[in-house]
């Protein structure tokens, strides 16, 4: 490794941070309700950002092209989002459907949500977070076509700033034939449609 690249910060280091913001917001990490909470915040903030421990485009990469002549659309629908929203650092949770038409590859179900976890794991825009899921599958899996879908709500919003619980953003990312055929597109939406959103 070149010594260009930047050390990344050691667990201990982390513990520090979390240590320095207690004491900035004005309490004492000394305390004893406090002692530990520098570890815990470091480790769930493992798990939390987990996305960039791998890069989501290997879940893809084995498909399988025994698919019987299927040739419709591919919907898994309500996959759990758990992001952070990059500008604050705040969580934002909601839900993703993914679509995708085969060509003559289909990927496990499974490798969908993970594919939308990896991305989802790391700071992130929503925005971004929908485009590089579809682009990843288009990319890897080569279908026809692809559609995501994320609803989500930013406790940046919902809980400070202009404090609007329930307020819930939608962004949507259409490749292919999802986005430029007229039947295509609309089947894909009404599969991710459902009677609460
Ligand atoms: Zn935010």
């Amino acid at each position: 490794m070149s010594d260009d690249v930047k050390k990344r910060p050691t667990q201990q280091d982390a513990e520090q941070a979390v240590r320095t913001l207690i004491e900035w917001a004005g309490d004492d990490p000394t305390r004893e309700g406090l002692l530990e909470t520098p570890k815990r915040v470091a480790k769930a903030y493992r798990e939390l950002f987990a996305g960039y421990e791998a890069d989501p485009r290997e879940y893809l990469q084995r498909t399988f092209e025994e698919v019987g002549g299927y040739d419709e659309l591919v919907v898994l629908r309500d996959i759990r989002v758990v992001s952070f929203c990059e500008h604050h650092m705040l969580p934002f949770l909601g839900t993703a459907h993914v679509g995708y038409l085969p060509s003559d590859r289909v990927v496990g179900i499974s490798k969908l949500a993970r594919v939308v976890n990896g991305f989802a794991r790391r700071l992130q825009i929503q925005e971004k977070l929908t485009a590089e899921i579809a682009e990843a599958i288009q990319d890897i899996l080569q279908p026809k076509g692809v559609g995501v879908v994320i609803v989500s709500e930013h406790s940046c919003m919902t809980m400070r700033g202009v404090n609007t619980p329930g307020s819930r953003l939608t962004t949507s990312r259409l490749l292919g034939v999802v986005r430029d055929d007229p039947r295509t597109r609309q089947e894909f939406l009404e599969l991710v449609r459902s009677p609460d959103r």
